[in-house]
């Protein structure tokens, strides 16, 4: 390959159809057309020494012809500038066609590497494969036929050895070499990086000449016909230089491309076939357990049950292309338990499922609301005005009602009692201490551990879109930095608004948990509070109030005998065989052992004796039990011991009784029913130690009287969420610099009202002969500390005004207030006794107590018409217009210093 070759001065001529053949380049060549092999049998085959043929780029016609060639235009080559010379093939078989060959005027002069010959089956025609290697250029000077085909007179285009030298020298060739080398370089590199080969084909770099290697290099690539024409015409070392390297450039730049893309083919493609290949063990591992809930064919379950909740079309293609989403991600991936949990709550969701709404029957729907809930006629009225309503115009927006009052007064079973009317399901939402906006909306999903909000939650629990749903203490929502429930609510109870609740910020949809709006206009809301001030003004605006003031103990006795002992004992799995509780019991429960406003404690207290009962009437079976019956004494009393000692309710029906029914109706029978007593009522609901006396009730009519023993304190009564309360008011005196102490949780109303209450105090302390004439001053020399027990509770408002006052002077005049009165009112810095609220709950709270008598403000004596008759009978109401009033009835034998007043 290094050594110059001899040209001969003619060439067997083998065309090379749309090719070219590089010096240094080896090509193989399957000869069939009867030219070429006769061309190789001429001047390869026969010779004795290894021939040379010449090599001729043709372009766009039938190269390997196997018809004999006219040659139309001898003496190619003549002109530099038109290379390629014209050649009319002639049809031989006479059909008269002919065909253009383009011959180049340049070829390459070949040598035959390897020769074999062969023969085609079915013709017996010789084929040959030739193994040929480009040796060097060579122009025509002159083309012509011999036989069946070509030959040229040719002249050499190799540089002699002393034009090579001289070229050497050049140094613009020098430059050339050295940057076509360092592009070579980084080819083979490259290559050899790719093909972890070792570094053989570098040597090449050393070993060839820098003109050959142009010509090599550029013969292993793939480019077109015309840039191999370009490099076969490049005869000038230099220009051959710079073409290759350019050539050798492009092709390193393609190849780092195709690596690229490659690289990045491979990596997608591996990640997936990676995949691929996990699920299909998955898949084979879970067969291999019989585990098969597999989580595609959870994922389809899912899909069915998300297209058979009969969602609005806009939705479900929203949550399809979460689905989508969800379907081609990994369980192990982050996102995809929040993402299924928020499609499971879609498809769990009621969007069109509802109760089939009953014919609302209102005769029914009040004979239910009286048996299910004593008096609370007006109540009950209003609920069927409400019903009626409803019945006329189903789909009428009337207000949300609002059940207003202390617990226990049966605001939840009334909420019920209208659901059950109606034929419809009953969910309660608890709202109490709800302070985040999300409770109510949602969560944003991008929070980890999002939620859908209490609302939507309920929804999803009831399954069905028309409920009748419990806000239960809704006024117990607050609002911080984490927004405010309550316009969230408002949201809720706008009918203008509530058709598509989205869960969600109206504006900023997509944040919310749902992300999808929720029809909430089938939804019958219902809402309960303890008290209605706290509630914002606009959304209280929306609901209609209705106040259940609490119960006098005329109505509880009533209550408990008709509903809340039958339940009880129905609860226990007890009748009145078993266990009768008297009215005279249940009357010493409610005064003795309840102080409230409802009837939870009362029922609670019920249960305890029903527990109680059922105790001694497994007791009783145990001893009546007979000594034969094995069973029934395995069953015995140790059982029902052990469940109590838990706390836990009796359940009759569950204890295994045996197969005998004869053992069976002897297990039970007892000879009388359990009557409850005093003294059970004392064992079972609290025995403590009450001054000397023992076993006395936890509440007792004396205690006011006790209390009230020394001077500095007054009997109030507040209104709290429980309902009405006797609140006292401690004062107390002590050296110091005239400071005024508050202590028990006061709000700031309250401790403006024991200012105000103090300033009043001081301005008339000479009228009131709390000092001498000389008006020396109340303050002098000490510190007064006001205290109001329980000092863990919480109190606010204005209506301690006048009981501040009292205590006061009860100090300051060292005179006990009479433990039989207690009082309520707002008091003016000028002493006028304002009205208050809560009247009703209070005089109750009162009588509760034992209070004999009631100081009020005047303007509140409208609101004793809602007072029981009863409880105002046993009452002595007094009713102020200024403080004076007030200080006369609170002492005993009037206010004694009345008379010096200017007032
Ligand atoms: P609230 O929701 O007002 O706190 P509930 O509705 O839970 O009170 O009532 C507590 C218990 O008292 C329930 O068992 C309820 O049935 C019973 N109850 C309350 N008021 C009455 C009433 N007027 N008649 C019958 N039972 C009542």
């Amino acid at each position: 390959m290094t050594e110059s070759v001899e040209l001969p001065n003619r060439l067997g001529i083998l065309p090379f159809r749309n090719k070219v053949l590089l010096p240094g380049a080896i090509i193989r060549i399957r000869c069939t057309s009867p030219s070429s092999v006769k061309l190789v049998e001429q001047e390869l085959w026969q010779r004795e020494e290894k021939g040379l043929i010449g090599i001729l780029p043709v372009r766009d016609a039938a190269a390997d012809t196997s018809v004999g060639p006219t040659v139309s235009q001898g003496g190619v080559g003549g002109d530099s500038s038109e290379r390629a010379s014209k050649v009319q093939v002639g049809a031989s078989d006479g059909k008269n066609q002919q065909e253009v060959i383009h011959w180049h005027n340049r070829g390459v002069a070949a040598r035959a590497l390897h020769l074999s010959r062969g023969v085609e089956k079915p013709s017996g025609r010789v084929t040959y494969i030739v193994v040929l290697e480009g040796l060097c250029r060579f122009s025509v000077q002159e083309l012509s036929t011999r036989g069946t085909y070509y030959t040229a007179r040719i002249s050499s285009l190799e540089m002699t050895k002393i034009e090579m030298e001289q070229v050497e020298q050049d140094p613009d060739f020098i430059a050339l070499s050295r940057q076509f080398k360092a592009t070579a370089m980084e080819l083979i590199s490259v290559l050899e990086q790719k093909q972890k080969t070792g570094g053989r084909t570098k040597v090449l770099l050393e070993t060839v000449p820098i003109h050959k290697l142009a010509d090599i290099f550029v013969a292993s690539f793939e480019i077109s016909f015309e840039e191999q024409l370009v490099m076969l015409d490049s005869v000038d070392l230099k220009v051959r230089l710079s073409k290759a390297t350019e050539l050798v450039d492009r092709h390193l730049q393609s190849i780092r491309v195709a690596e690229k893309i490659t690289q990045k083919v491979e990596g997608q493609l591996s990640k997936s076939q990676k995949e691929f290949l996990l699920r299909q063990q998955m898949r084979a591992i879970k067969e291999e357990l019989g585990d098969n809930d597999d989580d595609e064919d959870d994922l389809v379950a899912l899909e069915r049950k998300m297209q058979s909740a009969g969602m609005p079309s806009n939705i479900w293609k929203h949550v399809q292309k979460e689905l989508r989403r969800l379907k081609k991600m990994q369980p192990q991936q982050p996102g995809y338990t929040s993402s299924r949990v928020y499609l499971e709550l879609i498809a769990d969701l009621p969007w069109e499922k509802a109760s089939e709404e009953i014919d609302l029957d209102l005769k029914a729907a009040k004979e239910r609301l009286d048996s299910d809930h004593y008096g609370l006629v007006r109540v009950k009225q209003r609920i069927i005005e409400y019903l009626a309503v409803r019945k006329l115009k189903p789909d009428a927006r009337g207000p949300v009602l609002c059940f207003v009052g202390p617990p226990g007064v049966g605001k939840t079973s009334l909420a019920s009692s209208i659901a059950s009317a109606l034929g419809r399901k009953f969910i309660r939402i608890s709202l109490g201490g709800v302070k985040d906006e999300a409770d109510i909306r949602g969560h944003r999903r991008t929070y980890i551990g999002s939620m859908p909000g209490r609302l939507i939650d309920g929804l999803k629990r009831v399954g069905v879109c028309n409920p009748v749903m419990l806000l239960d203490e809704i006024d117990k929502t607050g609002s911080d930095v984490r927004g405010d429930p309550a316009s969230a609510l408002l949201e809720v109870l706008d009918p203008e608004q509530n058709k598509t609740f989205n869960d969600q910020y109206p504006r900023r949809i997509s944040f919310h948990y749902l992300n999808v709006p929720f029809d909430l206009s089938k939804v019958i809301f219902v809402a309960t509070a303890n008290r209605a001030q706290p509630i914002p003004p606009p959304l209280l605006d929306r609901m209609e109030v209705i106040e259940l003031p609490g119960y006098t103990p005329e109505e509880k006795l009533r209550i408990a005998m008709r509903h809340l002992i039958p339940r009880v004992l129905d609860q226990h799995g007890l009748g009145s065989e078993f266990l009768q509780i008297p009215e005279a019991m249940v009357k010493l429960v409610i005064q003795r052992y309840t102080r409230e406003a409802g009837v939870r404690n009362l029922e609670r207290n019920l249960a305890a004796l029903a527990r109680a009962a059922a105790v001694k009437v497994a007791e009783q079976e145990q001893e009546q039990a007979l000594p034969s019956s094995k069973d029934v004494h395995r069953l015995g009393s140790p059982l029902l011991d052990n469940r109590l000692a838990d706390g836990a309710e009796v359940e009759m029906e569950v204890i295994p009784m045996g197969e005998s029914t004869h053992e069976v109706s002897n297990t039970f029978r007892i000879t009388s029913p359990l009557v409850v007593d005093e003294a059970m009522l004392e064992k079972v609901l609290g025995v403590f130690v009450f001054s000397s006396v023992m076993q006395p009730p936890r509440f007792d009519d004396r205690e006011a009287a006790e209390r009230v023993a020394a001077p500095g304190i007054s009997v109030g009564l507040v209104w709290t969420n429980f309902g009405g309360e006797v609140q006292f008011v401690e004062a107390t005196a002590m050296r110091g610099k005239g400071e005024l102490h508050l202590t028990g949780q006061l709000g700031d109303v309250i401790k403006e009202s024991a200012q105000i209450a103090l300033t009043w105090v001081r301005a008339r302390a000479t009228d009131l002969q709390l000092v001498a004439e000389d008006g020396m001053n109340l303050l002098q020399g000490r510190d007064i500390h006001i205290h109001f027990p329980a000092g863990a509770v919480p109190k606010d408002g204005p209506s301690a005004g006048v009981t501040l006052v009292t205590a006061l002077v009860s100090l300051f005049s060292r005179k006990r207030v009479r433990a039989d009165t207690a009082m309520t009112g707002e008091m003016t810095l000028r002493g006028l006794v304002l009205p208050v609220g809560g009247v009703k709950d209070k005089i109750l709270a009162a009588h509760r107590y034992g209070i004999k008598r009631v100081i009020l403000p005047e303007r509140n004596l409208k609101d004793l018409v809602e007072v029981p008759a009863a409880v105002l009978a046993s009452l002595e109401i007094i009713l102020a217009k200024r403080m004076e009033d007030v200080l006369e009835q609170a002492f005993e034998g009037g206010c004694p210093w009345r008379q010096h007043s200017k007032l």
